[in-house]
């Protein structure tokens, strides 16, 4: 049978083209990424065996083996580990299978050089070989299968299969290395490489040489050894390979629980946001193993999607070999590894927390709005979650936690003041805080889109109820300007009553009430939502996923020191004001609608008043 000749999906060549591009320097991480697939490949086949020994029948020494041959240019990486049939090859090795990730390359900037920086993040794993070699070969036979086959590619757009003879299962990548790839053939370097990069890979890496084998890495499980024999580059590697990742981690919490239960953790905070976090099929990548043996890296039970960020591993002594993805979703022993887990890493989040303030806000930045999500789906760590909160507030350029808000608070002030928005420089900017801000009370700025869904569904801290910005402040009428003393409610004078009354005559039932603000220092008018009304930024929300049709009525706000509010006003008392006034309400509401965000009703009629008020403006 001839070679069948494919092309690769088209997020593969596009990644190909920036493998041969890549970090040049850094192209040794290839070998890391070759032995990591290869131990994998072995970790599978060890769990399946549990249960089809005949899989592994004479050959269960599972073991990685990498050859060199400097006269002919080639450097292979063995593996006996469960191997590729045919259209395992074509769909792992010409595809991109996991979610988010085609979606992540189709957009790319196409600028080679922040594409590279991107992808270096994030990686390329088996395509890293093309970053040495010219040509790649993958001889793969799957176990408990007779037939065999042969990949092989330059790398450029397309590929060959055909069956081919291997007398054992596993897999061999041949690498053909590129002119200026030689040193990949030269044992020292091959064993430099591996000391630093794979030395905690639990299986026995060989270097074969002249006929003799020699085991060159550790070859035990790097997560029982005592913390204090690891080094702080070894547990990076473990992360890079335990994670699939390519950052450095941002917090390493190596753990042996002993007790009631028996497992040891080992996971890792990472210090880059992955791009898929936010994807609904996005998952936690802890992988599960029992006394040693990998099971699974989709045990969803083991940890709250609310910290799908962590990446690692956990060993359990108690788990029974034999455990099923069954059994996992409702094993009792699971469940308080999970509560203990959680309690664990939440604690150590606390500590860097309050140790080094400014790494925490970086990971705050990354994930905060993924720990917030804890606050409302489960209820189990909400003081916990609480303390780790963070916020922008009006107070400043920092994080700001409930607790320092709370101590901050005015005398007499009674809620905790938020405001939505997309941005916090906008939030900050919207009118309705004017009255916060001469008050000099602080209000939060609350960017992320789960907010919208954990501050009803908690309501208060410690006594102290949220409270939105956009919601008629009574309260804050109580509370002293600074620097003065209490402000009285406005009583409208007979001009601005008038002008009111005029306003509401025009506007009728598109709002709720015209009335003066208490809150509005520099703004001419602002729109808020009445006491009983929803948030009018948690409404939008709301709209935007069609879980509410309609809009509620907002109140018209307006500020009698605003000079135009004040022209209005003295126009207000005279003969035939009413149809003067009608365009100037509208114009004024709508502006409100502007500021806040909202779509208008109807832009060209907004547009034709403001050109003929204009046009007056001009002719006067
Ligand atoms: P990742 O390891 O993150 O899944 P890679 O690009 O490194 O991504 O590998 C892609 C896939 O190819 C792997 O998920 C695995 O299914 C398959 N694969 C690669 N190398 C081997 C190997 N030596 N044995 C078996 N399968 C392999
Ligand atoms: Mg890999």
């Amino acid at each position: 049978m001839t070679a069948e000749k494919r092309s690769f999906e088209a997020e593969v060549s596009r990644l190909l083209e920036i493998v041969a591009h890549s970090l040049y320097s850094e192209r040794e991480v290839f070998l890391r990424e070759l032995i990591s697939n290869a131990s994998d490949a072995c970790d599978r086949l060890r769990y399946l065996a549990l249960t089809q020994p005949e899989l592994v029948a004479g050959d269960a020494a599972y073991r990685i083996t990498l050859a060199a041959d400097p006269a002919a240019r080639t450097l292979t990486v063995a593996d006996n580990g469960i191997g590729m049939n045919r259209d395992e090859l074509i769909e792992n090795l010409g595809t991109i299978a996991r979610s988010g990730t085609s979606a992540f390359v189709r957009n790319l900037s196409g600028d080679q050089r922040k594409d590279v920086a991107l992808i270096g993040q994030f990686g390329v794993g088996f395509y890293s070989a093309f970053m040495v070699a010219d040509r790649v070969e993958v001889l793969s036979r799957k176990a408990g299968e007779a037939e065999a086959h042969l990949w092989v590619s330059d790398g450029k757009g397309d590929y060959t299969v055909e069956a081919a003879q291997k007398d054992s299962r596993g897999t061999i990548a041949t690498l053909h290395l590129k002119t200026d790839a030689t040193e990949f053939t030269e044992p020292a370097r091959l064993r430099e490489i591996v000391k630093r990069h794979s030395d905690h890979i639990a299986l026995p890496i060989v270097l074969h040489e002249k006929d003799k084998d020699d085991t060159i890495n550790a070859a035990s499980a790097l997560w029982l050894r005592p913390k204090s024999e690891i080094t702080p580059e070894q547990y990076r590697e473990f992360y890079h390979h335990a994670g699939h990742a390519f950052d450095e981690p941002w917090l390493t919490i190596h753990n042996k629980a002993e007790g009631t239960l028996e497992y040891t953790s080992l996971l890792f905070v990472p210090s880059a946001k992955p791009f898929d976090l936010f994807e609904p099929e996005r998952k936690h990548r802890v992988k599960l193993y029992v006394k040693r043996v990998f099971v699974t890296d989709d045990c969803q039970p083991l940890l709250p999607a609310y910290l799908r960020f962590l990446k690692g591993i956990v060993d359990s002594e108690d788990l029974p070999l034999n455990v099923s993805r069954e059994m996992l979703q409702s094993n009792p022993m699971l469940a308080r590894m999970r509560t203990q887990i959680t309690k664990r890493v939440l604690g150590e989040l606390a500590k860097k927390a309050k140790d080094a303030p400014a790494e925490y806000a970086k990971f705050w930045d990354n994930f905060g709005a993924v720990l917030k999500e804890g606050l409302y789906e489960e209820r189990d760590h909400r003081d916990e979650l609480l303390a780790l909160a963070r916020f922008r507030s009006t107070a400043g350029d920092g994080l700001v936690a409930l607790d320092e808000y709370v101590a901050r608070m005015k005398p007499g002030q009674k809620a905790i003041y938020t405001i939505s928005g997309d941005a916090p420089d906008r939030a900050a900017r919207s009118p309705q805080l004017e009255g916060f801000r001469a008050r000099g009370v602080e209000v939060l700025l609350l960017t992320d889109p789960v907010d919208e869904f954990w501050l009803p569904a908690l309501g208060a801290y410690k006594d102290k109820p949220f409270k939105s910005a956009t919601r008629g402040a009574a309260e804050l009428d109580a509370l002293a300007t600074d620097g003065k003393d209490k402000v009285e409610p406005p009583k409208p004078d007979a001009a601005t009553g008038s002008l009111i009354a005029l306003m509401k005559l025009s506007l009728g039932d598109a709002v709720k009430d015209v009335r003066v603000s208490t809150h509005l220092t520099d703004s001419a008018v602002c729109l808020v939502a009445d006491e009983g009304d929803l948030d009018m930024r948690l409404e939008r929300l709301l709209r935007q996923h069609q879980r509410l049709d309609e809009a509620a009525k907002r109140i018209l706000e307006i500020n009698p020191k605003h000079p135009l509010i004040a022209r209005l006003a003295d126009l207000a008392g005279k003969d035939g004001a009413a149809s003067a006034l009608g365009d100037f309400a509208w114009v004024l509401l709508d502006q409100a609608r502007i500021l806040e965000g909202e779509q208008l009703p109807d832009p060209p009629a907004f547009a034709r008043r403001l050109s003929d008020l204009l046009a007056k403006g001009l002719a006067a």
